[in-house]
């Protein structure tokens, strides 16, 4: 069993205009998720870049970036056991449209930018980007 699998999560800055933060705060700590880092940024176009470096030069990163720089957001660092897909599972397909009943995205998300959550998408990737908004110090992981 690994519980220490790690994964970041930022509440994107739709879902906190429409003072969404502790409905999908509620739903990972019902689904168990132990939050173990959080705070609240305004990302500008240079964390835009990090946080999304392999979609640069794609058709829809002007509008992401242009998203993800309108507003306060919220990161965290959630843990559990395979909490990576968990967490993917939970938020549902990028696109709302096709976001299964029950998910995140389906619930709150209005398209394919403007679309409440982040996840990780594999361990790699969660390393980097936990690292990119949290130092050490900042994870409560005992
Ligand atoms: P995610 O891992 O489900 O968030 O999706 P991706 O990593 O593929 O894309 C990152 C983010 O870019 C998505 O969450 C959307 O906000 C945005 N995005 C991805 N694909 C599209 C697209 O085809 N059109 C638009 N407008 N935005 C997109
Ligand atoms: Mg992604």
């Amino acid at each position: 069993m690994d519980n220490t699998e790690k994964t970041l999560i930022l509440i994107k800055p739709d879902a906190v205009k429409n003072s969404q933060i502790g409905k999908i705060l509620e739903m990972y700590e019902k689904n168990n998720f132990n939050i173990l880092a959080m705070k609240m940024i305004w990302m500008n176009e240079k964390l835009a870049a990090k946080h999304y470096e392999e979609h640069i030069g794609k058709e829809f990163y002007t509008r992401l970036v242009d998203f993800m720089t309108s507003g306060r957001l919220v990161a965290a660092v959630l843990q559990g056991e395979d909490i990576i897909n968990r967490v993917r599972k939970l938020h549902g397909c990028t696109d709302p449209s096709k976001a299964e009943a029950g998910t995140i995205r389906q619930l709150f998300a209005t398209d394919k930018t403007h679309n409440v959550v982040h996840a990780s998408d594999c361990p790699e990737t969660a390393n980097k980007e936990i690292h990119i908004f949290f130092s050490e110090a900042e994870i409560f992981d005992n």
